[in-house]
């Protein structure tokens, strides 16, 4: 199997693998307990939280482990939306159609349940968030913003040191989510001027349910997990040590190696942009042309079932994805394809080819001499 997924996770690094065993056995203790196992166990948290910290560009004590991308999403929305309001009284969110269901079924969900007022920014013909879109839709009663680094989908990279500079002269808040970003893009804190950000260790060569919330200094959020004080009493439970040990690492390794990684994989995908464009009748690059993440291709074919493609490349021994959300059934055309103003000809037959630290050109060949026959087979069948 030819693995095209990493949008979707990620392999842990051997290296990260290696770092974290000793946290299951030898070193179990409870970092909340007063004897040495646990001031070990501390140790090894608040060395994690410092590695962050120093990838960030940020203090340690703006960092707060969580279980993963979603759950920083969900504390960042629902924790800054309900203390800003009773504090200030605001009660509108912006957020746009083109997030990670983390982020707008959460901003749904503070809509129909919480009575907060919820605007969709727009987004331009790539998917992206301008500064003008924000600086429309905000006014007095804006709470908070959220919008995405760069997206899972369609790998749209957003201007988000510019959207911070709008957010703060209108005295909002902005989070962002950098789940996908990190892999590929600086996530200092000094060049993104964010309030919030979030992290997801799996997108990263990290392991999976872990990641981090970075919240700037003074930006209360109600908790998020009520119980024990952990993690500045922010989300109680108690720590995971030896995934948190594994996420700070692949961070860490992230950044270290981002330009080798970046150096990588742009030219397959910019040879696999180029060539699935001329090569396939009636195909379309979606996402922005040169605003992309580096590892990501993505393409809507007209009259094309995507999930049916899929079937017929993994049947052919590859790993891809689509937009859609549907893995089965009726599909739908993904809510980020159609927020692109494609008609439901173009949107069902989506496809998204992410590469990775293995990706070979090789593979990348073999991918494209088998994938206009499937996209003619899969039309033949649409018919
Ligand atoms: C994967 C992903 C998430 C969810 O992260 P998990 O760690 O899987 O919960 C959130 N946002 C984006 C953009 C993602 O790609």
């Amino acid at each position: 199997m030819i693995y095209f997924d990493y949008a979707a996770t990620t392999p842990v690094d051997q290296r990260v693998l290696d770092a974290m065993m000793p946290y299951f056995r030898e070193n179990f203790g409870n970092p909340s307990s007063i004897h040495r196992l646990g001031q070990q166990a501390e140790a090894a948290v608040e060395q994690a939280r410092e590695k962050v910290a120093a990838v960030l560009g940020c203090r340690a004590d703006e960092i707060i482990f969580t279980s993963g991308g979603s759950e920083a999403d969900n504390l960042a929305l629902r924790g800054a939306a309900i203390i800003r309001r009773n504090a200030s009284g605001g009660t509108w969110i912006l957020t746009a159609k083109t997030e990670h269901p983390a982020v707008s079924k959460t901003a749904l969900q503070l809509e129909k349940e919480y009575g907060f007022q919820l605007e969709w920014l727009d987004v331009d013909e790539f998917g992206g968030v301008t500064v003008d879109a924000l600086a429309k839709a905000v006014c007095n009663d804006t709470l908070l913003a959220s919008v995405m680094y760069a997206n899972n989908e369609i790998g749209t990279i957003n201007p988000i040191a510019n959207l911070a500079e709008v957010a703060k002269a209108n005295n909002i808040l902005l989070h962002t989510d950098a789940v996908q970003a990190a892999a590929y893009l600086d996530v200092n804190f000094s060049t993104l001027g964010v309030d919030l950000m979030s992290l997801g260790g799996h997108k990263f060569y990290g392991p999976k349910g872990v990641g981090a919330l970075y919240i700037r200094k003074g930006t209360k959020l109600l908790p998020h997990l009520t119980g024990g004080g952990q993690e500045f009493s922010l989300r109680a439970g108690t720590h995971n040590v030896p995934y948190i040990v594994g996420f700070a690492e692949a961070l860490s390794l992230a950044a270290e190696e981002r330009e080798a990684r970046t150096a990588h994989v742009k030219p397959m995908r910019d040879h696999i942009i180029g060539n699935v464009l001329e090569t396939i009748s009636d195909s379309r690059l979606t996402g922005h042309p040169e605003q992309r993440l580096p590892n990501h291709a993505s393409f809507v074919f007209k009259d094309v079932d995507g999930n049916l493609l899929l079937q017929l490349l993994d049947a052919a021994g590859f790993a891809c994805s689509s937009g859609s959300a549907c893995k089965t059934g009726n599909p739908e055309p993904s809510d980020v394809i159609t927020a692109l103003g494609y008609s439901r000809e173009w949107a069902l037959g989506s496809l998204r080819i992410t590469l990775g630290k293995d990706t070979t050109a090789e593979q990348v060949d073999s991918f494209l001499k088998t994938l206009p026959s499937l996209v003619e087979k899969a039309r033949t069948l649409n018919r």
